[in-house]
Formats: structure tokens, C-alpha cells, sequence
């Protein structure tokens, strides 16, 4: 098959991460080709998450990620203000039992970061009796829906970028200084041969199935079906989020400006773990459009695991007062995949590789949403 149509990047991945690229090379007169493999973009990971713009309170045991957290905030704020929900008291306590940390420990983590956390001794809503300490820090929620609707349209304005949803690459071969690919537009059967310079494999949990079609290095994910529960509170409103620190706990924020609040939890939140380098779970044996090599989107599932919302919102009620009422609005799941490297550490660096230098390949792993901007540093715009 010929090739038909030529690009100065192709990037696999409607996501965010692929979305912004794509934005990001088209302001600099590049032609772009944006492949997504399900109907829209921005369904899966950059959807389904806790909406925290990490102020780096996070991540105690990953000094790097609170840092990175730290550097890109700033930017990240200004350019989505009215996406963002700032007018909510976010607390960080540490559990009486059990906690990998303590009061003395998170302050000076904070102190030495630089970022604010001020000891406070009483709260209406809050339980006292299950926590040894509790802070008031400044962070925020970002809105996944309406950052979705915001980059559609901006995306839309682009006009050489040319978007393929429903599609996938099935096969890729170097050719001619740059790479020749072949991509299947599931919905209608029809296939196509493309080209281009360079190559953006923005595709999160299916990274390595990307990395193994084009012949180039695996890197080392694990990946977890994971569920964010959203519930509503007369008492709390959008006004209150709450995250346990720092072990086997739980957090609770306003997702964005939706007016629910997002539970996610160490222990309930992740249901089924694969080590495998592309996500391999038993629930594929089920829905046979969902495989390791072509990720379906959990929501529509059939074989979606049963919520556990109810074991989520039980564990964040001890530390709330009796009278606080959490009632459940719905789930969102995702295949949430990590670096092997910060199993331990609990880090979540966004990580962009270069695992072919020519032609180029990059493939970006985002560990936060607010780290989008790190295309900037390494691609090379010829
Ligand atoms: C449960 C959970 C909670 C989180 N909480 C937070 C948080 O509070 N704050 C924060 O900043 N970050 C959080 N994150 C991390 C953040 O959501 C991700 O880092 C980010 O969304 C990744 O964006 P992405 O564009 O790389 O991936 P995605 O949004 O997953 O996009 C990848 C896209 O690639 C497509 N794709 C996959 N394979 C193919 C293929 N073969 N062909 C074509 N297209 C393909 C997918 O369909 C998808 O649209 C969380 C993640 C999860 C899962």
C-alpha cells in the first residue's frame, strides 16, 4: 500500500498528554497527524482521575516529583484558570495508626519544598479522635470535563492537525529518514498508510504495545483497573477536600467544578494489578475487544469490576464527624499504569523517553496532568 498522506509527526494518543502535543507543534507550523483509538479524545486516564494539581503534599517519599509538581503548577494554574476550583480548604491529615509519616516529618517535607502547610487544632467536620494531626495547605482541582471541552475546541482551531479517531496503528516500519505506518480506522474498516519525520507515542497504558509495534524498547509500567467513586455532601459541598497521609489511606476533593467530590483510596481504589508490559487482565477473556495490544475504555465494559464505593466512602467517614452525609453519585474506572521504578517510592514523574533517535520516536509516560508542558523540552521541531 502506497503511502497516501505525509506528516511531520504522527502522535499515537488522544489524551492530553497527545492532545497538548499536538497543539504545541501545530503553533509551530508543524502538520500533524493525531491518531486516537476510541470515538473521543481525552476518555480514558485524563478524565478518570482524582483532579488534584499536585502541589508536591503528595509525595513525601518522591522529593523529584513534588518538585516537578512544584514547577509546573504555576503554569499549569495561569493557563487554565477558569477550569480550575480554587475556592476549597484542602487538608492533609496524618492517621493516628499506622501512617509511613508524622506531623514533624510532613512539616518539615514542606518546609523544605517550600510549600504551605499550617497546623490547625479543630475542625466541626472532622474526626480528631482518628488522626494524630491535621494541616491546611493550598492546593487545587482542576476540571477534567471542562479541560476536555477546552482543548477539543483549541485543537479544532488547528488547522494542520488532522485528527483520526476510532483508529489505531496496526503496523510501522522505518523508512526514508522518518517512519511509514498503517493505521485502521475501526469504525468504518478501512485502512490507510501515513508518514512522518517523527513519532509521539502518547498512549499512557498502551505505551509498550506502541513501543513493541515500531521495534523500539519497552519501559517498565505496571498497571492497575482503578476506580475513582464520586459522591455529593450537603455538609461539605465543594467547599472541603481531605487527604490521609501517608500509607494505605484515602483522599476525598471536589472534582473540579462538577459540585461532587472524587474518593479514591490505597486499598479500594485499585482493583486488579498487572505486571505485565502491556496491561494483561482476566476481564479480557470477557470483552474481547479490550486486549494487552488495544486497550478498550473500562466505563463501557461489561466486565468491569464490581464498584467499591461502598468500602471507599466507609474508610473516609472514620475521619469524619457523625453528621457528615456522603451520598453516591457514580464511578469512574480507568487502567491506571506507573513507572516500576517508583513502586517503592510512590513518585509519579512524567517521563519522556527518546527510544529512537532517527528516525524519532519519543514516547511520553505522564505521571500529572500538570506536566504537559514537558514536550517542550525535548522535541525537536527540525
Ligand atoms: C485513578 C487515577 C488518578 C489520578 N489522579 C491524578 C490527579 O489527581 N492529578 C494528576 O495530575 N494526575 C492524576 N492521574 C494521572 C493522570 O491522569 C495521567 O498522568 C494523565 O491523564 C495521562 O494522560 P495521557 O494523555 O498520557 O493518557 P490518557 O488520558 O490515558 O490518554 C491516552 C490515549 O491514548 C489512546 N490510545 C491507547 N492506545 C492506543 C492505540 N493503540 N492507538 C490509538 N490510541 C491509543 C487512549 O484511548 C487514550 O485516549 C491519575 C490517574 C489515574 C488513572
Amino acid at each position: 500500500m502506497a503511502v497516501q498522506q505525509k506528516y511531520d509527526f504522527i502522535i499515537i494518543g488522544g489524551g492530553i498528554f497527545g492532545v497538548y502535543a499536538a497543539i504545541y507543534l501545530a503553533g509551530h507550523r508543524q502538520r500533524v497527524c493525531l491518531i486516537e483509538k476510541e470515538a473521543g479524545m481525552m476518555l480514558k486516564a485524563s478524565t478518570v482521575n482524582q483532579a488534584r494539581l499536585h502541589g508536591g503534599y503528595h509525595y513525601p517519599r518522591s522529593v523529584s516529583t513534588a518538585l516537578m509538581s512544584d514547577e509546573n503548577k504555576a503554569r499549569f494554574t495561569e493557563d487554565h484558570k477558569p477550569f480550575i476550583h480554587f475556592g476549597f480548604e484542602q487538608y492533609y491529615a496524618i492517621d493516628e495508626f499506622n501512617s509511613f509519616t508524622d506531623g514533624v516529618q510532613f512539616e518539615r517535607f514542606c518546609n523544605f519544598i517550600g510549600i504551605p502547610c499550617k497546623p490547625v487544632s479543630q475542625h466541626p467536620l472532622i474526626n480528631f479522635g482518628r488522626i494524630e494531626s491535621l494541616y491546611v495547605t493550598q492546593e487545587y482541582s482542576f476540571d477534567p470535563v471542562l479541560i476536555n471541552q477546552y482543548y477539543r475546541s483549541k485543537l479544532k482551531a488547528c488547522s494542520n492537525v488532522r485528527i483520526c479517531l476510532n483508529t489505531r496503528p496496526v503496523a510501522a516500519q522505518a523508512a526514508g529518514g522518518g517512519w511509514e505506518v498503517e493505521i485502521l480506522n475501526t469504525a468504518e474498516g478501512t485502512r490507510e498508510r501515513i508518514s512522518a519525520g517523527q513519532v509521539i507515542n502518547a498512549t499512557y497504558a498502551g505505551s509498550n504495545a506502541i513501543n513493541d509495534l515500531f521495534g523500539v524498547r519497552n519501559i517498565e509500567l505496571m498497571h492497575e483497573i482503578s476506580e475513582i467513586a464520586l459522591v455529593s455532601s450537603p455538609q461539605l459541598g465543594d467547599r472541603i477536600g481531605l487527604t490521609i497521609m501517608d500509607g494505605p489511606f484515602a483522599s476525598m476533593m471536589p472534582y473540579g467544578k462538577s459540585g461532587l467530590l472524587s474518593l479514591s483510596s490505597v486499598a479500594y481504589t485499585h482493583h486488579k494489578v498487572s505486571y505485565e508490559a502491556s496491561p494483561a487482565f482476566v476481564c479480557q477473556q470477557i470483552n474481547l475487544d479490550c486486549q494487552p495490544e488495544y486497550l478498550a475504555n473500562c466505563n463501557y465494559c461489561v466486565a468491569k469490576p464490581a464498584s467499591n464505593q461502598k468500602k471507599m466512602v466507609a474508610q473516609i467517614r472514620q475521619y469524619l464527624e457523625d453528621e457528615v452525609e456522603l451520598n453516591y453519585f457514580g464511578s469512574l474506572f480507568t487502567i491506571k499504569s506507573k513507572l516500576m521504578a517508583n513502586y517503592i517510592d510512590d513518585g509519579r514523574p512524567t517521563e519522556i523517553a527518546v527510544l529512537n533517535d532517527n528516525p524519532r520516536f519519543y514516547c511520553i509516560f505522564a505521571g500529572k496532568i500538570n506536566s504537559i508542558y514537558e514536550i517542550e523540552k525535548v522535541v525537536d521541531l527540525g
